[in-house]
C-alpha cells in the first residue's frame, strides 16, 4: 500500500522525462497510450515474471519492467521469491540508470533510473516477532530464505526499514499525520533545492558528485568514519549514506548534513546495527 502511493509523493515528471516515459513504453509490448502521459510510472512485477520480461530482451529486445519503470518506482514485492538470475541483473542498472539488452543480432540500450522498493517477509511463515508466537521457522530456514539477497544487492539498498503490523486504531483519520499533499510539497521543494545546486537529484550524483556536494560537517564526518570501520560498510555504502544524508538535511533546508543527519541516514541503512531499531533516528549510533 505505502509503494503504490509512493508515485504519488514524488514531483511531476518534467516534460523531457514524459517523452522519455512515452518513449520506453512505445518500444515495449504493452505500447503507449496517450492517456498516461505525463504519469510517473508505478510497475509491480510478479515474482514468477522471466528474466526478460523484468530486465528486457526476448526475440526483438523490448523493454522490461525496470526500463517501463524509468523515472517512477519499481515494486518488488516477496523479493526473496524471485530469481536469483533477475535479482543479481538489477545491480548494474541500479547503479548505472542503464540496462543493455541484447538478443542475437539485436542490440539495445534502455534508460532504467527506477526507485526500487522492495518488501518482504521477517522469516517464510511471516510470524518471526509478532506476538502470536506462531512462527516455527528453523534458524537454517530463515538463513536459506535471507541469504536469497544476495550482499552486493542489499549493498544497493540505502533504507531498509522494519515494519510491524499495523495496530487498527492507526487506521482512523484522526491518527493520521502529515498529509500527503503536505509530504509532496516537502519532497517538492528538496528536490528544486537540489536541481538549483548540483543540475540533478541526489540519487544520480555520481563520485565526484558525492565528494562536491555531499560534503558533511566535521562531527558527522567523524561519525560516518567510526561507522564505516565497525559496521564494515563498503565505498559504495559510504557513497550512498552520504546521498541520503544529503537528502534528509535538503528535507530539512539544512546546507550541510550535519551529525543527525548522517546518524539517521545511518540508522536507515542497518537499523539492527547502527542503534536500536526503536531509538529515535536523529540520535547518533550508540
Ligand atoms: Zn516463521
Amino acid at each position: 500500500m505505502l509503494a503504490r502511493r509512493l508515485p504519488g509523493l514524488l514531483p511531476p515528471l518534467t516534460a523531457d522525462e514524459a517523452l522519455e516515459v512515452a518513449a520506453v513504453a512505445a518500444a515495449s509490448t504493452a505500447g503507449f497510450r496517450p492517456g498516461q502521459l505525463g504519469e510517473r510510472p508505478f510497475r509491480a512485477p510478479h515474482h514468477g515474471a522471466s528474466a526478460a520480461a523484468l530486465i528486457g530482451g526476448g526475440a526483438r529486445a523490448r523493454p522490461g519492467e525496470i526500463s517501463l519503470a524509468h523515472h517512477g518506482v519499481l515494486f518488488l514485492d516477496e523479493l526473496p521469491e524471485f530469481s536469483r538470475a533477475v535479482l543479481e541483473a538489477l545491480r548494474e542498472p541500479l547503479e548505472t540508470g542503464f540496462v543493455a539488452v541484447s538478443r542475437a543480432a539485436l542490440q539495445a540500450e534502455y534508460p532504467a533510473a527506477f526507485l526500487l522498493v522492495a518488501a518482504m517477509n521477517p522469516c517464510p511463515c511471516g510470524e518471526r516477532g509478532e506476538a502470536s508466537g506462531l512462527c516455527g521457522c528453523t534458524p537454517a530456514q530463515l538463513r536459506h530464505y535471507r541469504n536469497r539477497i544476495s550482499g552486493p544487492l542489499l549493498d544497493r539498498l540505502d533504507l531498509h526499514v522494519e515494519l510491524a503490523r499495523v495496530p487498527v486504531q492507526e487506521f482512523a483519520p484522526a491518527a493520521r499525520g502529515e498529509s500527503s499533499a503536505q509530504a509532496a510539497a516537502r519532497v517538492a521543494r528538496a528536490r528544486t533545492l537540489q536541481l538549483a545546486r548540483q543540475g540533478t537529484c541526489n540519487a544520480r550524483l555520481d563520485e565526484g558528485g558525492v565528494q562536491r556536494w555531499c560534503v558533511p560537517d566535521e562531527a558527522a564526518a567523524r561519525l560516518l568514519d567510526e561507522a564505516m570501520q565497525r559496521l564494515r560498510l563498503s565505498g559504495r555504502a559510504r557513497a550512498r549514506v552520504l546521498k541520503v544524508a544529503r537528502t534528509i538535511a535538503d528535507l530539512e533546508e539544512a546546507a550541510t548534513p550535519g551529525l543527525a543527519h548522517v546518524a539517521q541516514a545511518l540508522a536507515l541503512r542497518c537499523p539492527d546495527r547502527a542503534t536500536a531499531p526503536s531509538a529515535p533516528c536523529d540520535r547518533p549510533p550508540a
